[in-house]
C-alpha cells in the first residue's frame, strides 16, 4: 500500500488569500497546502480520494497519468471541484469509475448536471462511470484492496470516511459513529481530520483529533485539512510520537 498526501490544506488553502501570517508566509514547502486528497496505490491499481479544486495542479506534480476509480467523500466544493480535470486522463484512457453514496450522487449530479444530463453534443465532456456506494458494504479493487466506506459526520452531513486494507482515510468530520470507531481499530495508519487548535463547528480541532487517536491506537496517525495556525516545524513537536502533521507530497507505505 502506498498514500500518497495530494493536498492537505482546509477549504481555503493555505496560504490563505490576502494573509500574511507566519504559517502563510513561510518558506517551509511543508505549511503551503493545497485543498485535500490522497492518492492511495495498491499492486497496479491507483485510486484518488476526492478530486480536490487543486486536483489539476496534484496531478501535474505528481505526474498522474492514469486512475482506477476516484471515490468521493462529499460534495464540499473543496473536495470535488476539479472533477472536470479527469478529461485529460479520460481522453488517454477512456472512462472512469466514481464511487459516492446516494446523497453525494444527488449533489454530483446538480453541480455537474452539463455532465450526467449532457444538453450538448460534443465538447468533450468527462467520462465518468457512476457507481454508488454504501456505507459499511465493502467491495474490491482488484484481489488485494478492501475499500470499506463508513460513515462520520460532518456537521449535520453524514460524510464518507474510507478504509483501505490497514489504512484509513477520514477527513472533514466532527463526530465518529460508534460503529464507525469499531471499524478504524487495528490500523497502520489513520488519517484524520484536524482543521485548528480550537474545536469548531464541523470538524475536529487538534484535541479531538488527539482524543480519537488515543482511542483508535493505530500505529502511526496523521492529521490533514489543516489551517494556517499549524507551522509544520513547530508544531510537530507538541504532538505524541506516533501522530503527526501531514503535508503535500508525504507518502506513507506499509
Ligand atoms: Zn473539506
Ligand atoms: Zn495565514
Ligand atoms: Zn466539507
Amino acid at each position: 500500500m502506498k498514500l500518497t498526501f495530494l493536498g492537505t490544506g482546509t477549504s481555503t488553502g493555505v496560504p490563505f488569500i490576502g494573509c500574511d501570517c507566519e504559517v502563510c508566509t513561510s518558506a517551509d514547502p511543508r505549511d503551503n497546502r493545497l485543498r485535500v486528497s490522497v492518492l492511495i496505490e495498491h499492486a497496479d491499481k491507483k485510486i484518488l480520494v476526492d478530486t480536490s479544486a487543486d486536483f489539476r495542479q496534484q496531478a501535474l506534480r505528481h505526474k498522474i497519468r492514469r486512475l482506477d476509480a476516484v471515490l468521493i467523500t462529499h460534495c464540499h466544493v473543496d473536495h470535488i471541484f476539479g472533477m472536470d480535470d479527469l478529461r485529460a486522463l479520460n481522453f488517454r484512457h477512456g472512462a472512469i469509475g466514481i464511487y459516492a453514496d446516494e446523497l453525494a450522487w444527488t449533489d454530483l449530479r446538480r453541480v455537474f448536471q452539463y455532465v450526467f444530463k449532457p444538453t450538448h453534443i460534443g465538447g468533450g465532456l468527462p467520462q465518468l462511470i457512476p457507481h454508488t456506494i454504501e456505507t459499511g458494504a465493502k467491495f474490491c479493487f482488484g484481489e488485494n484492496l478492501e475499500v470499506t466506506p463508513l460513515q462520520v459526520i460532518h456537521g449535520k452531513l453524514p460524510v464518507v470516511a474510507y478504509r483501505f486494507n490497514d489504512f484509513a482515510y477520514a477527513t472533514d468530520l466532527n463526530f465518529i459513529p460508534s460503529e464507525t470507531m469499531e471499524n478504524l481499530l487495528d490500523l497502520d495508519v489513520l488519517v484524520i481530520d484536524c482543521v485548528r487548535f480550537k474545536p469548531h463547528s464541523t470538524h475536529f480541532g487538534l484535541a479531538e483529533s488527539l482524543e480519537h487517536i488515543e482511542k483508535l491506537k493505530p500505529k502511526r496517525a496523521f492529521l490533514t485539512h489543516l489551517n494556517h495556525e499549524f507551522l509544520y516545524e513547530r508544531d510537530s513537536k507538541i504532538l505524541p510520537d506516533n501522530v503527526q502533521l501531514a503535508y503535500d507530497g508525504l507518502i506513507l507505505t506499509d
